[in-house]
């Protein structure tokens, strides 16, 4: 196993152990590339969520949000191509039964002759059968019935949520070009190699934002888009900026509806892969919706008494995939001190703050439970009197916890508690009546 693979099975084992994300249904072996997140990881997902929601719906004035349904009319995939379009290449091992994406074994794969190519799991040759298409979208019925007329899909994305209400959000809302929309949700697609942890799975969320500008507008609005994405990495989430580079979709990479396209990548410990696409989608979707459901859907300009199809520039995040690129960011051996830390920014950090007295006897457990009750006015803290305290603040740098609270028997003299950051374990003496702005000053100046 490479060293690279080997950080991303430790990444793995460290969420399994703190509590941040298990493998679905694992009592029955595993259920196909869909996870479940545990208490920590759901906090760390809501946090990331909430900084993503703030950034576009708080921080802009022309970007309101939108929680649409999971099932649509079906109607809504036709116009948008993904019922005809939404496919994947595929080619099977006859020998292993593996199953592998053909343009992720070879670009060229429409001319390559199959029948000389080895196959990567089992290494015979002349085994793996002609690229079959197959459709990524989950199908259900609706109803008691299952006929073909009651079919309906899990969303592969949450966007055309978006486009079908967008005159119901701009007229509610009185909104005009250029306003966005934002939706944050669930998405399922049924890859074909799901693989590498969360980063690939069935069952994802995904955080949308669909900008509607006046076509001619649409070239300044993706630059000005490319350049606040990015900055939400370095800046909003605190990433590695060496870490992360854009790419840009060539010809034979861009989709049916784009005109231009630009993926912002993060390097993984399994390599460069996409955490976000940022998508000039024109006024495809729009004129799609209005041929297939009838209904205008022009923009009217009060001022101008013009009508149009806005251009739509998207930006389209996978929750899931973010979460990953701030934990593999996050992860550090220390292997000075022998331990293991999530380096996470506390605005991210899932608990705050732990609180420990130092010993379970004195009215030492009394006094930090007199803590933890007025610091969880404000932050998510836990108390904890188990183990020793190395032990116990080893198991919260492992969670990410920037900080760490210690009632001993000084406390009980002189009302002070000890301070201890996690990354350079030091220690400062606080009174217990200014641990909040202490605190609170430490966040606002974290670097
Ligand atoms: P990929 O090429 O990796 O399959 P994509 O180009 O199909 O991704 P988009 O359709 O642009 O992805 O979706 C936008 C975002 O949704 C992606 O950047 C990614 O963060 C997230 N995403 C897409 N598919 C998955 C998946 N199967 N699991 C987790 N996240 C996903």
């Amino acid at each position: 196993m490479t060293d690279k693979a080997h950080s991303l099975d430790k990444i793995v084992s460290l969420c399994k152990r703190r509590g941040f994300i298990f493998q679905s249904s694992e009592i029955y072996g595993g259920f196909g590339a869909v996870y479940d997140y545990g208490p920590l990881g759901i906090e760390l997902k809501n946090n990331i969520s909430q900084l993503w929601w703030r950034d576009m719906t708080q921080l802009h004035e022309n970007i309101v949000g939108l929680d649409s349904g999971i099932l649509m009319h079906p109607k809504i995939w036709e116009a948008s191509g993904h019922i005809e379009e939404f496919h994947d290449p595929l080619v099977d091992c006859k020998q292993c039964k593996a199953r592998f994406r053909a343009d992720e074994l070879i670009t060229d794969f429409e001319s390559a002759d199959w029948s000389a190519i080895q196959c990567p799991t089992c290494g015979t040759t002349g085994n793996l059968t002609e690229p079959r298409q197959f459709n990524l979208m989950f199908k259900t019925h609706m109803g008691p019935v299952e006929s073909e007329g009651d079919i309906a899909y899990l969303r592969p994305e949450t966007a055309q949520g978006i486009y079908v209400n967008y005159l119901l959000v701009q007229g509610a809302m009185r909104k005009k070009v250029p306003f966005g929309i934002a939706q944050i949700g669930k998405a399922f697609r049924n890859e074909i190699v799901a693989r590498n942890f969360i980063f690939r799975t069935r069952e994802f969320e995904q955080m949308e934002m669909q900008y509607f500008v006046k076509p001619g507008t649409d070239d300044d609005e993706m630059k000005a888009w490319k350049e606040e994405r990015f900055n939400f990495y370095t800046v909003g989430l605190g990433i590695n900026k060496d870490k992360l580079r854009f790419h840009q979709h060539g010809h034979g990479e861009l989709a049916h509806y784009a005109k231009e396209a630009w993926d912002i990548e993060y390097e993984f410990p399994f390599g460069w892969s996409e955490v976000e696409g940022i998508h000039n989608r024109t006024d495809f979707d729009l004129k799609r919706h209005q041929e297939f459901s009838g209904k205008n859907m022009q923009y009217s300009d009060q001022i101008s008494n013009e009508k149009y199809f806005p251009y739509i520039i998207e930006t389209s995040a996978g929750l899931n995939r973010m979460l990953l690129i701030v934990l593999a960011d996050a992860y550090w051996e220390d292997s000075e001190n022998n331990r293991t830390v999530l380096k996470l920014h506390p605005k991210l950090a899932p608990v705050k703050a732990v609180v420990c007295p130092l010993v379970k006897k004195d009215g030492l457990p009394e006094l930090a439970r007199n803590v933890t009750d007025e610091l969880k006015k404000h932050y998510k803290v836990i108390y904890d009197q188990q183990g020793s305290i190395g032990k116990r603040y080893y198991r919260q740098d492992e969670a990410g916890t920037p900080f760490g609270i210690t009632v001993d028997h000084q406390s009980l003299e002189d009302n002070t508690v000890t301070l201890r950051n996690r990354d350079t374990q030091n220690q400062d003496r606080v009174p217990i009546d200014s641990l909040v702005e202490k605190i609170n000053d430490e966040i606002n100046n974290w670097s």
